[in-house]
């Protein structure tokens, strides 16, 4: 747990990322899709949980279409103020490159079936099956994400639930492009813009 994997890989004399902190306590949890172009243009789906953003890479970002499986690559949690961040990393930087918010908002765990309870997510990211409803400012609606093996190690999928936000022609990655957060364009945050 913690974010000591996160710092030891950024020099904060360089980089304008947050170093720590962040804690929403009482607060809902919350999520952030961030559009990172680096070396290859990727998603970053984080999901707060327990004082830390849990990170992965989405290479191709969210769809709401179904029948749709995302590949996510695990990374380094992230601290919680990372959700706010957007702009730029310098080149030499680990992640060097532009980062814009893409999306967030808040979400929760969906319950399973027949169960009183809604499962305790760091329960679930160990057991390798989550389900939760994100509330975002594109992507909302029921999503599972499921590990494609037995270690922490192990790639995920993320998928949508068949419910009233589903949507299969729906391919909000290429229409809605810009911040959820500022409304710009990575080429405007590349420039200073906004
Ligand atoms: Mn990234």
């Amino acid at each position: 747990m913690g974010t000591e994997k996160y710092r030891k890989k950024r020099d904060f004399r360089k980089t304008t990322e947050p170093k720590e902190g962040g804690r929403r306590a009482g607060e809902k949890p919350i999520f952030v899709i961030q559009k990172h172009d680096a070396g290859q243009r990727h998603y970053d789906f984080r999901i707060e949980v327990n004082g830390v953003l849990k990170s992965r890479v989405l290479p191709k970002g969210p769809s709401t279409d179904p029948r749709e499986k995302r590949l996510m690559i695990p990374t380094e949690d992230h601290p919680p103020d990372y959700a706010d961040f957007e702009g730029v990393i310098p080149e030499d930087e680990y992640g060097g490159g532009v980062v814009l918010i893409w999306d967030r908002g808040t979400y929760y765990s969906l319950k399973e079936e027949n169960d009183d309870d809604p499962p305790d997510m760091e329960q679930s990211l160990a057991a390798g099956h989550v389900v939760i409803h994100l509330n975002g400012q594109k992507i909302r609606g029921g999503y599972a994400l499921i590990r494609t093996g037995k270690t922490s190690r192990d790639n995920w999928l993320l998928i949508k639930i068949k419910d009233s936000d589903a949507d299969a022609r729906r391919n909000s990655v290429n229409t809605e492009p810009k911040s959820a957060a500022s409304g710009r364009t990575l080429a405007e945050i590349k420039r200073g813009e906004g």
